[in-house]
């Protein structure tokens, strides 16, 4: 597709929705055909989770969804989530299920250790814990389902009693509420997975059991130094990084962790398994509150509209919550197994846009907390002056649309911050800028070619919006620019102009 073509295009699929969609990808939907249809239902980022699948399957899947982007002129961002410290249990031996009863005494020993599980009550452990927990720790496993409490550590061995019982399968989670886990924030597979993600040129990198922000500076330098090491993948040095805030140690690190990043996800499983269930609702509210501060994008995530997968409508009250989270102030909004392993994968994605677009149309302002400085009462920098002003001018304005012309992204996400009620279309040149611009809320990518001079620049957005109806001749056109040109994070021009005059 020529960039007329895929400007035209880009701009035809416009969605009115503000808040952006990310799907996890798997079997259900893992096809070209099927990674089409979710784009066509309203797909803006796709998730690779290195949980399931291996490398190669991910990195064949990366190609069809940048395939399929292009034939619908449509800029599709790739996300991979490492699955990052996940403690694990091993496979049963001789049996596919353990009962536990309540009341009874497991024990759990690193594999290295035990062997592999067994039905005498051995539970196989990915990692040795012995050195975390001591005696009246909780043990959660299978999604927190079954719960343990030590009674006992004694040379790498843990004893503990069954509390609440059940039926444990193979190679389930482990959570050790609240504890420091003793396992490195990457393991040897993630560093592999990173590895080969970067070589099939993934867009966003998320980490899963983020502890601290030293987890993020670990993953920043292991993408660093991959990039040093393959100067052919120019850009990979770029790939933005996106902690999961699943553990209780990250919320206390919060803004140190953001700090550090370029989006966050609030990982609401685990969290919501770490923690006790009615902390993550608050929990929630602080991180996207906090990430909306740090003016970065933030993904909620899970169990958003669970009962889709095995059902075409949503339960009211995973209506509501998806609401809620636009409400919140999310830049997106997660579906895992709706769309990985579930049976109606474009039906949620459909839905899952219409009640985003109900929710932004019910008196957004009502909901959306105006953000004009920073809480901590720092001055704003310029580019961020910029970007507040031309929210500010939407706001006072009935403004048609506000054309950001952004090197790396930098300008776009700063006036999406600032949540303006009008369409953001970010004219970049960089595919790999778009492709990330994609996740922003509010933000349209458009590609354009590198420009010469202002006029030239301020011409060129006029003709391209106004071509595609995007905007009517007498309307307010806003313009955002860095010049010179060709200095990423050098916002300095906002220009007002009425259209066609
Ligand atoms: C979560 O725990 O909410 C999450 C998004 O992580 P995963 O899907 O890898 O469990």
């Amino acid at each position: 597709m020529d960039m007329t073509s895929a400007v035209r295009s880009a701009l035809a699929a416009a969605p009115e929705r503000r808040a952006k969609i990310v799907c996890t990808l798997g079997p259900a939907c893992a096809s070209p055909a099927g990674i089409r249809e979710l784009i066509a239902a309203g797909m803006d980022v796709a998730r690779l989770n290195c949980a399931h699948g291996d490398a190669s399957w991910r990195a064949a899947i990366t190609t069809e969804v940048r395939q399929a982007a292009a034939e619908l002129g449509r800029e599709v961002a790739v996300l991979l989530d490492l699955a990052g410290p996940k403690i694990r249990t091993g496979g049963l031996a001789g049996a596919e299920r353990l009962a536990l009863a309540a009341g009874s005494t497991v024990t759990l020993m690193a594999s290295a250790t035990a062997g592999s599980a067994d039905t005498n009550s051995v539970i196989t452990t990915s990692h040795d814990l012995a050195s975390a927990v001591s005696p009246g720790d909780v043990i959660l496993l299978s999604d927190g389902l079954i719960e343990l409490r030590v009674a006992a550590v004694a040379g790498g061995a843990i004893t503990c009693q069954v509390i609440n019982g059940g039926e444990l399968a193979g190679h389930q989670g482990v959570n050790l509420p609240g504890a420091r886990l003793p396992i490195p924030a990457m393991t040897a597979q993630d560093m592999a997975d990173l590895h080969a993600g970067l070589a099939a040129g993934v867009d966003f990198v998320a980490l899963s059991f983020v502890q601290s922000a030293a987890d993020v500076d670990l993953l920043r330098q292991a993408i660093l130094d991959w990039a040093a090491a393959h100067p052919e993948a120019p850009g990979a040095a770029a790939t933005a990084i996106i902690p999961k805030l699943e553990k209780p140690s990250a919320i206390t690190e919060l803004d140190a962790i953001l700090s550090r990043s370029n989006g966050v996800m609030v990982a609401r499983g685990d969290l919501g398994v770490e923690l006790p269930p009615e902390q993550v609702p608050v929990l929630q509210k602080r991180i996207i509150r906090a990430a909306r501060r740090h003016h970065i994008p933030v993904i909620t995530a899970t169990q958003m509209l669970e009962s889709m997968t095995a059902h075409p409508r949503p339960t009211r009250a995973e209506a509501t919550d998806v609401a809620n989270a636009v409400w919140d102030g999310s830049d997106a909004l997660m579906l895992s197994g709706e769309t990985a392993s579930g049976q109606y994968p474009n039906a949620a994605v459909r839905m899952m846009a219409r009640i985003i677009t109900e929710a932004e149309g019910a008196h957004q302002e009502d909901f959306e907390p105006r953000r004009r400085r920073r809480e901590d009462g720092t001055p704003h920098s310029i580019p961020e002056t910029i970007a507040a002003a031309v929210a500010t001018a939407a706001r006072e304005l009935p403004m048609a649309a506000i054309a950001v012309y952004t090197q790396g992204g930098e300008t776009a996400r700063q006036v999406a911050a600032f949540r303006p009620p009008c369409p953001i279309y970010a004219l970049a040149a960089e595919p790999r800028v778009r492709r990330r611009l994609g996740l922003y809320w509010g933000v349209t990518p458009v590609a354009s070619p590198e420009m010469a001079t202002t006029d030239e620049m301020l011409g060129r957005a006029e003709r391209q919006l106004l071509d595609h109806a995007l905007v009517q001749p007498g309307q307010v056109l806003a313009i955002v620019a860095g010049v010179p040109f060709g200095i990423s994070g050098h916002t300095n021009l906002m220009r007002l102009v009425r259209v066609g005059e």
